[in-house]
């Protein structure tokens, strides 16, 4: 389903990046993961490598929160592969603190990841699509952007952002041929949630209409959807895959 096109993944180390690195390689794409440090990249690497050897995928470490750091990364893959036709931005972390125990400077680490990070990497790469005649960006965003969440106000109010980010650009990027979409993930079954008690997951997943939470792989089948020309006339959609949690 992407034969040939060059996709850089963010976040891409582990979790629900992880398997988005994977379905798109084995639906022919190239990809460059990109993760927080050079021992998980390479080790997300070897995995890939070993899983596949004929898969081209390769790993870069700019730190996200520097927009120049993500400018110069973003550079280098279109060097090195010529084009840049799918930009997913994933990388992202949460927060439940309660309001009375908030900082300022928690409330920025997960602005400045989850929402100023994704406009640094769109900059450079609409750029580039934009010259080559088009591509798609996807953003991770979650079921709180839609639901908010009890605690930890900083991370539904960046995932409201990235929503913000999504709409708007399709509606400014679609006459460069640019699509614009977001995957919005309901509880997923990455490492954040599979450590927590049996009992906590269970009472979860007892309010979620398919009774369950979801796997990565789901996940990631949304964002081939949407990375894929079946999609080709799907801009400024948020995607949910949440089992109808937020029904
Ligand atoms: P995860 O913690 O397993 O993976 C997060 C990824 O982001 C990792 O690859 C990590 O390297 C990267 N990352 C974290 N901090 C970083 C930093 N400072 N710089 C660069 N990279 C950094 O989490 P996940 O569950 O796979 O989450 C991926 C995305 O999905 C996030 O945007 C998250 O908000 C979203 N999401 C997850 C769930 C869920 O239930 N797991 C639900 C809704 C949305």
């Amino acid at each position: 389903m992407l034969n040939g096109k060059v996709a850089i993944v963010t976040g891409g180390t582990r979790g629900i990046g992880f398997e988005i690195v994977r379905t798109y390689l084995a639906n022919g794409a190239k990809v460059v993961l990109f993760g927080s440090r050079q021992e998980t990249v390479e080790k997300a690497l070897a995995k890939l490598k070993e899983e596949n050897s004929g898969w081209e995928v390769e790993g870069k470490f700019p730190k996200l929160t520097d927009a120049a750091e993500v400018e110069r990364a973003v550079l280098e893959v279109k060097e090195k592969f010529g084009r840049i036709d799918i930009l997913v931005n994933n990388a992202g972390i949460s927060q439940s603190t309660p309001l009375y125990n908030y900082t300022a400077e928690e409330f920025d680490k997960v602005i400045d990841l989850n929402v100023k990070a994704v406009f640094y990497a769109i900059l450079p790469a609409a750029k580039i699509m934009k010259e080559q005649g088009g591509g798609c960006i996807i953003n991770t965003s979650s079921m709180v952007s839609i639901s908010g969440q009890p605690a930890g106000v900083g991370y539904p109010a960046s995932k409201f952002a990235v929503n913000g980010l999504t709409i708007s650009l399709a509606r400014e990027l679609g006459k460069d041929n640019i699509r614009v979409n977001a995957v919005a993930p309901g509880v997923t079954k990455t490492d954040m949630v599979v450590a927590l008690p049996e009992e906590t997951v269970k009472a979860i997943s007892a309010r979620i209409p398919l009774q369950r939470a979801g796997e990565p792989e789901e996940v990631a089948n949304a964002f081939l959807y949407l990375a894929s020309d079946l999609a080709s006339y799907v801009t400024g959609e948020i995607l949910s895959v949440d089992g109808a949690s937020k029904a």
